[in-house]
């Protein structure tokens, strides 16, 4: 029977990576990304961007939409404050199944849940089933054109707070305008261009970091 990606991807951390060692299961997944195939990981270059604001932003509760393999799951929470959870929502069960043992490969598995399931159907369900209020810290990253449906349903199931930081990769390539147009005229954010390049590529693309204000007036026009 043939080998899906992840599969391999997961192989290449096994083989490679230090038990216990989110560094060197990051270092393993860009080593296998760049030298072997091509996968849809925020990579090195983005994820130091990524890893930046995750520290300037010092989360208490943190989401993120579209798991695939686990990588910036295992980046953003290696960074966490030690009482802090990352929940990240992945739709597909095999990607889901393959991200749990890339995480717990990192040591990190009491730290992360991996909820299988539509971004749609979870984000309503998060104050039930884990008791959140507001999430200090948001990364989207699942499919380009569920940024905008999922940022509003974030904002009407009440879940951002003044100064909670919304992170988007992608923003650029394959890009994400209907999205980058609503954050970036809405008063309610303030909203900041990182540029880089698409994971293990020279195409350019970019994340961008949008700060809630808390809900002040409606849009801009
Ligand atoms: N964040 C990951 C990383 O950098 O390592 C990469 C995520 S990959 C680009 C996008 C993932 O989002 C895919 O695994 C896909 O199955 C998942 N996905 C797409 N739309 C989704 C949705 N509406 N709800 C949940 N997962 C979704
Ligand atoms: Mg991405």
């Amino acid at each position: 029977t043939r080998t899906t990606r992840p599969q391999r991807l997961l192989r290449a951390v096994i083989i490679n990576a230090v038990r216990g060692d989110p560094d060197s299961v990051i270092r393993a997944i860009d080593h296998f990304c760049k030298h072997t195939e091509w996968a849809m990981n925020i990579g090195d270059e983005k994820g130091a961007i990524l890893d930046s604001v995750v520290m300037e932003t010092s989360p208490s509760t943190v989401l993120e939409l579209g798991t695939y393999c686990g990588y910036s799951a295992v980046r953003i929470t290696r960074l966490l404050p030690p009482s802090t959870r990352l929940i990240t929502v992945e739709m597909n069960p095999d990607y889901a199944c393959v991200a749990r043992q890339v995480i717990q490969h990192a040591g990190l598995q009491d730290k992360v849940c991996v909820l299988e399931g539509q971004s749609a159907d979870l984000i309503p369900k998060m104050a039930e089933m884990f008791g959140i209020q507001t999430f200090d810290f948001v990364f989207l990253d699942h499919w380009k054109d569920r940024y905008l449906p999922d940022i509003r349903l974030l904002e009407d199931c009440s879940l951002l707070a003044q100064g909670s930081v919304v992170l988007a990769d992608n923003v650029v390539c394959p890009g994400t305008p209907d999205y980058l147009n609503y954050i970036r005229s809405n008063l309610n954010y303030r909203s900041r261009f990182y540029q880089a390049h698409l994971e293990y590529t020279r195409v350019l693309d970019g994340l961008e970091k949008s700060e809630y204000l808390g809900c002040r007036q409606g849009k801009r026009q």
